[in-house]
């Protein structure tokens, strides 16, 4: 049971544009929710404008990220790195991302996603941004190609579903851990484990990675910004502090994190 909705919550990993209903009405069921704010994630060259557009329209609410996914590492170009830079300045951009590698489908080849992760996390050293990182199956390179830009680049692991050694490994570098209805399903004791006893409560997010990977109790729907405080719940559970604390806590991390944010 959910012990108040009047908590306020930012979920830090949407993709807003391809949520039920449309942008307008999951950004309403959000704040009905205690969602009071969130950040649309960019993944292709398509979408970053649509992002960008959604951010401004919905502002002060809405902020977004701009990168390519690693699913989208081929269509990562030069064309693509000078818009990323091109628009970092702006106050709706909050970081740069979603960027890293996923082996587990490897829709574009290995290299390619590499490649783009590596120029992507220069654009953000350059630009002072922080990165959404998206790993999967792929921890060794995602450490090593982290530790090419230590000190330089800090940010957070989106949907964690690593082992203890990347949960370990992303705190040395300075990196945050986002957690997502993932954490709630039947088969995530190991993950359950890293946010017990690994992961800081200063340094955990919560997030939905919307329209995907509902919690329980609404798997197999589609996700919704608004099913964060789920997630939340199961996360204050498992780190044994009130849901308030953990609303006020995610929220100072998330502005810690994201400097541009005005919570
Ligand atoms: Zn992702
Ligand atoms: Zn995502």
């Amino acid at each position: 049971m959910l012990e108040n909705n009047t908590l306020e919550w930012i979920d830090i990993h949407c993709h807003l544009d391809r949520l039920e209903g449309g942008p307008a009405h999951a950004l309403k069921l959000a704040q009905d929710a205690g969602v009071k704010n969130l950040i649309t994630i960019g993944t292709e060259p398509d979408d970053l404008p649509l992002v960008l557009e959604l951010a401004e329209k919905f502002a002060p609410h809405v902020y977004c990220t701009i990168g390519i996914h690693p699913h989208e590492g081929v269509k990562y170009t030069a064309e693509v790195g000078k818009f990323l830079r091109a628009n970092a300045s702006n106050p709706r951009v909050v970081a740069i991302g979603e960027i890293g590698l996923d082996y587990h489908y490897n829709q574009s080849p290995k290299e390619e996603q590499i490649f783009a992760f590596r120029e992507q996390l220069q654009i953000a050293a350059d630009v002072g941004l922080p990165v959404e990182i998206h790993t999967r199956d792929a921890e060794a390179d995602t450490v090593k190609i982290l530790n090419e830009f230590k000190g330089r680049v800090t940010g957070l692991i989106h949907c964690f579903t690593g082992t203890e050694w990347l949960a370990k490994e992303a705190l040395a570098l300075g990196f945050n851990i986002s957690i997502s209805g993932v954490v709630t399903f039947k088969n995530a004791e190991d993950l359950r484990q890293i946010v017990k006893n690994i992961i800081p409560i200063d340094r955990l997010h919560v997030e939905t990675d919307a329209p995907f990977l509902a919690p329980v109790p609404m798997r197999g729907r589609p996700n919704t910004s608004a099913y964060v405080v789920h997630t939340a719940q199961f996360v204050a559970d498992l780190k044994n502090v009130s849901l308030q604390t953990l609303s006020e806590q995610t929220k100072k991390n998330a502005q810690a994190l994201f400097k541009k944010l005005t919570l």
